[in-house]
């Protein structure tokens, strides 16, 4: 006997697993995954976890095949931000012991474009601590764009905060490919976590960089005391917002900030996470993010699956796993390290981004 689950998710026999593979079908049919589909995905028993993630792989495989993407992140400018986002060391409200610097050098920022080419990046990510960019800081990421394309085969990605339109087309007039400027979490929730911008402040910025036909990067962070609901609501909010990639992180609770004692993830539920995003989003880039080592710790290559980009070198005040484990993840696992916008015949998943805090 087959009984009905949250949604329309069937389950088979009575009282046994849920039909994940049947989900697939039908995300790979069209379907788009419903609030309730979602959490159920986020709550799947344990026991479940290798078929979601079979299912999961079925819809990450039709569109981006085998292939791995790897993004570099250059943290241009840390600390010595206005702003007091609780998950982050760079606010002002933070007393985690960071490296604090204003922007770079160019030739720090073309050192790390060369690090970021040879380590098989495709993209370059370029990130600020700030509300958003001041004069000097916008003249400078305007110079040295051209000069990093000119030299290297790399897409470039902004990380710079809040965005006029007119900054917007400044970027995207550089040569600047895509802009990373993460949601981080539902609506809901969003004022739990920060009272110095809004929820809506960020959605205005992914308006700017949309109208200035760059490509959008958004994503967020699981592990801030938000609920399943809320995590369900960021998945399905991207995907209204159309962004084409979706970097997750997962909170590194770091001491000195105000979210230091959050601490509620396991790598069984980080997995589900991150299958609930591959199906509510099926054809857009996939990141690990920050926290990828930490939170998913000996079954991180499990992330793959659903996945298919993760950051290679550090994050941005955290060290991430020495490339060559990354390398040797990617080759255990059959994958493929690719820069390439097309990776499955006929399929054209949209073009690729990154990111990680703001
Ligand atoms: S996330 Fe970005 S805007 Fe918020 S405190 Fe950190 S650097 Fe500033």
């Amino acid at each position: 006997m087959t009984v009905a689950l949250a949604g329309s998710l069937t389950a088979f026999p009575a009282g046994g697993a849920t039909n994940w593979h049947e989900l697939a079908d039908r995300v790979l049919a069209g379907h788009a995954l419903t609030r309730d589909e979602g959490l159920a995905i986020v709550r799947a028993p344990d026991g479940e976890l290798l078929d979601l993630l079979a299912a999961a792989f079925r819809v990450r495989k039709a569109h981006f095949g085998m292939s791995v993407q790897l993004y570099f992140l250059m943290n241009a400018k840390s600390g010595l931000c206005p702003e007091d986002c609780g998950y982050c060391s760079q606010s002002k409200v933070s007393q985690a012991d960071i490296p604090r610097y204003n922007l770079l050098q160019p030739d720090k920022l073309l050192e790390g474009a060369r690090l970021a080419a040879e380590r098989q990046a495709k993209t370059y990510c370029i990130v600020i601590s700030a509300r958003g960019p001041n004069e000097r800081e916008m003249q400078a990421v305007t110079e040295i764009v051209p000069r990093i394309k000119a030299q290297y085969p790399l897409k470039i990605c902004a990380c710079l905060g809040l965005l006029t339109p007119e900054q917007a087309q400044r970027l995207a007039d550089c040569g600047v490919d895509r802009v990373n400027h993460n949601v981080n979490t539902s609506r809901g929730f969003y004022e739990q976590i920060c009272s110095t911008h809004t929820y809506d402040d960020r959605l205005r910025t992914l308006q700017a960089v949309r109208a200035a036909g760059m490509e959008l990067c958004s994503g967020g962070i699981i592990g801030m005391g938000e609920d399943d609901a809320d995590v369900v609501s960021m998945a399905l909010a991207l995907r209204e917002q159309g962004v084409h990639s979706i970097p997750l992180n997962f909170l590194q609770a770091i001491e000195g900030t105000p979210l230091a004692d959050s601490d509620r993830l396991n790598p069984r539920y980080c997995l589900k996470v991150l299958a609930m995003f591959r199906l509510a989003n099926p054809d857009r880039e996939l990141r690990i993010a920050g926290g990828r080592e930490v939170h998913l710790r000996s079954l991180q290559c499990l992330g793959l699956y659903p996945a298919n980009s993760i950051f290679v070198g550090d994050y941005l005040t955290t060290k991430g796993q020495p490339a060559e484990d990354d390398f040797r993840m990617i080759e255990d696992l059959g994958f493929v390290i690719t820069r390439q916008e097309e990776v499955v015949a006929g399929v054209s998943p949209p073009k690729l981004e990154s990111g990680l805090a703001h």
